[in-house]
């Protein structure tokens, strides 16, 4: 049997289920309900709110969104679906499998969210709770950063302007005359150093460390800056001899 049919069985099993808890408390337009959930376990995708209004439409389905809004609060509560708040995204949804757990990578450029099973991240989680004598009831485990496709397109020479916060870059140049380069310069910035994106909202001045300290720099000069991406993590920024 292939993955195809497992998951139309699986999706039929899910879609009962929600038929039967539904009729146990006599919620009315149950058909309406099911072409709803239906449209939902249709992708793997999370999805927003909008996008299930998208793919009903596309089913010839064009229910009153409040209506098809309240069906969706139904599925998260009765445990057919999950909400997801993924930083700097609208809020998300994906199926709950029951008794499968998941955690995800976010591309911080496209938005890709991809997902992973790691039985021994799992287990350490459950090993630091055990050890602080806790009960860990839920977690989130998220990983931000850039997709392979991102990363394949990225010029190997950037302007810092378009760095992301949490990147690690190396100044590798400085366009501009002499005025940008001694005002780099009364900032302490020069090439060779290493950087690491604090903040950067594709506007204003950026927040930068470099070399224990924080910098804000504007954004005119930030495009004269070109570096490179490290792989250096944080620790490169700034040295803490006391820890060893
Ligand atoms: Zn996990
Ligand atoms: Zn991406
Ligand atoms: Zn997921």
């Amino acid at each position: 049997m292939g993955v195809r049919d497992m998951k139309g069985i699986n999706n039929q099993a899910e879609k009962a289920n929600f038929r039967s808890l539904l009729e146990s408390d006599g919620t009315g337009r149950l058909e309406e309900r099911l072409n709803i959930i239906d449209a939902f376990l249709s992708t793997e995708k999370h999805i927003t709110f909008e996008d299930l209004l998208r793919i009903l439409r596309g089913k010839g389905y064009d229910y009153d969104p409040d209506f098809v809004r309240q069906t969706l609060d139904r599925m998260v509560e009765l445990g057919f679906a999950q909400r997801k708040k993924f930083e700097d995204q609208p809020i998300k949804y994906e199926h709950r499998h029951l008794g499968r757990h998941h955690d995800h990578l976010i591309c911080t450029k496209c938005g890709k969210i991809l997902e992973f099973q790691n039985p021994e991240i799992e287990q350490l989680q459950a090993e630091i709770a055990r050890k602080y004598g806790f009960q860990m009831l839920q977690h989130k485990m998220e990983i931000y950063g850039l997709c392979s496709e991102c990363l394949a397109k990225r010029k190997p020479l950037m302007p810092l302007a378009i760095a992301k916060a949490g990147e690690v870059v190396v100044i590798a140049d400085i366009a501009g005359g002499a005025t940008a380069r001694g005002r780099l310069a009364a900032l302490g910035l020069r090439r060779g150093d290493t950087l690491e994106i604090i903040s950067n909202e594709g506007k204003g001045r950026l927040i930068l460390a470099h070399d224990c300290t924080r910098l804000a720099l504007g954004r005119g000069i930030a495009q004269k800056i070109l570096v490179t991406p490290s792989d250096k993590r944080e620790e490169a920024i700034c040295k803490h001899e006391d820890m060893g």
